[in-house]
């Protein structure tokens, strides 16, 4: 049964408990389960991602009832219920992305027992350097989570009652089991519009309009493969601010084609698990530059990349710290000497974010926080760019003299 609930006021008609079946976008229709026909003048496909199972890696027994998921709210719920009916006992968390490590730091504030089992060398390895994830395990374990590294699970020892009690390792490890939160990545979802539109990095490719290769359909959010104007490179990002944004842009590009430039993001991840709050903005390219003290609550890394910064890392800093790192990574200033950026380390990044620099042209119309970066100010980036680093040189240049002088 489908249910209509309609806005008369944003003109917005929400169509719920309806499947999409298939999609025609050369008739422009849509197909519902129901048998329904829907017509569009555009479509905007924000499908989103699945959670990858198990079972594609050859794994029996994900529908288990304490196998955990964690992809929507009823997910979410699920995974509380069994948390509660797990109080005390153990918990196998596959996976060391983000769900895993996210997971297991609420797990073991609700006093499970939690070891972590996933293939790499270390944790997050798709963002983090190995002294970064040296940190984070280092206190996870202060917080008695377990890491085994290195292999992958290679079954479950199920019961009578089709509960899973344990899980048995590639590599013979035995995990005895009251629940298992499984994180082992996502995949979009494309299948509707497969050999109708073009992909590319397993999205929807689309333009800096976030339209695709049919000019009526126009993707966003994790299924959508776009071009990071900053890096020259076409990405699927995985985060909400990616989602927002590219949902706005879209919106935008279709109600205001000839207001709209193409969408210029500063690739933005974020976590806060414990105490710990981390914030990254770029692309971990390149060679990684340390900085900080790792042996307390304030460090990161610069990542930098045929001789411009790229990337920035930053955990346990301010709302002005933060914002310093995503200027200097947007403005992508020009890296000389990497043993002074991991010198000045944070300080590198405010002083290239409070470096005076002439005011970019503004577009013509600003609308909140959309604000839509129009093609002469990419250009007055690369610019800037040149500017901030020469000042970024000459502050180098007066801090290492004062340095010297202690
Ligand atoms: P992920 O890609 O972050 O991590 C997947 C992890 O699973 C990796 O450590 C990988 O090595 C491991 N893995 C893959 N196959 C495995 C196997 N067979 N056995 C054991 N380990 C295996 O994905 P995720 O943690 O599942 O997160 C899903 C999505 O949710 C991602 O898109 C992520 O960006 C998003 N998410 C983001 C946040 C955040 O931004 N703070 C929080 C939660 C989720």
């Amino acid at each position: 049964m489908s249910w209509i609930v309609w806005d008369p006021f944003l003109g917005i008609e929400v169509v719920l408990g309806t499947r999409v079946k298939s999609a025609d976008v050369r008739r422009k229709t849509l197909l519902t389960a129901m048998g329904e026909t829907i017509s569009y003048k555009f479509l905007i496909i924000a499908t989103g991602a699945r959670a990858l199972k198990l079972e594609e890696f050859g794994v029996k027994g994900s529908d288990s009832e304490n196998v955990c998921y964690l992809r929507d709210l009823a997910d979410a719920n699920r995974i509380v219920d069994v948390m509660h009916s797990s109080a005390g006992g153990n918990a196998v968390v596959i996976g060391g992305g983000y769900i895993g490590m996210e997971c297991a730091a609420s797990l073991v504030i609700s006093k499970i027992n939690v070891t972590m089992v996933f293939p790499e060398d270390h944790c997050m390895a798709r963002l983090f350097t190995p002294k970064i994830a040296a940190y984070y395990e280092e206190y996870y374990m202060a917080k008695g989570v377990k890491f085994i590294k290195g292999t992958v699970l290679s079954s479950f020892d199920i019961d009578s009652n089709g509960k899973v009690t344990a899980v048995l390792l590639r590599d013979g490890t035995r995990l005895p089991a009251d629940m298992v939160v499984v994180g082992i990545g996502i995949r979009p979802n494309t299948s509707l519009f497969e050999g109708q539109l073009t992909l590319e990095k397993g999205g929807i490719k689309v333009n800096g309009k976030m339209q695709s290769s049919n000019s009526s359909v126009y993707a966003v959010g994790d299924v959508a493969a776009f071009p990071v104007k900053l890096f020259s490179e076409t990405r699927r990002l995985e985060h909400v601010d990616s989602a927002r944004k590219s949902a706005r842009h879209a919106v935008s590009a279709i109600m205001e084609p000839e207001k709209t430039g193409d969408f210029d993001y500063l690739p933005f991840f974020y976590s806060r698990v414990f105490t710990l709050s981390w914030q990254f903005y770029g692309d971990n390219v390149g060679e990684a530059i340390h900085f900080g003290d790792f042996g307390g609550s304030k460090f990161g890394a610069f990542w930098v990349s045929k001789g411009q910064l790229v990337g920035s890392f930053l955990e346990g800093g301010t709302k002005e710290e933060y914002e310093a790192i995503a200027k200097a990574t947007r403005l992508k200033p020009v890296i000389e000497d990497t043993a002074e950026l991991e010198t000045l380390g944070l300080e590198f990044a405010l002083a290239v974010s409070q470096t005076p620099v002439q005011a970019p042209p503004q577009p013509t119309e600003v609308r909140g926080p959309s604000l839509i970066l129009e093609k002469p100010l990419y250009v007055w980036h690369a610019t800037a760019g040149v500017i901030v680093a020469a000042s970024v040189a000459a502050f180098a240049l007066w801090y290492g003299r004062k340095r010297r002088r202690w």
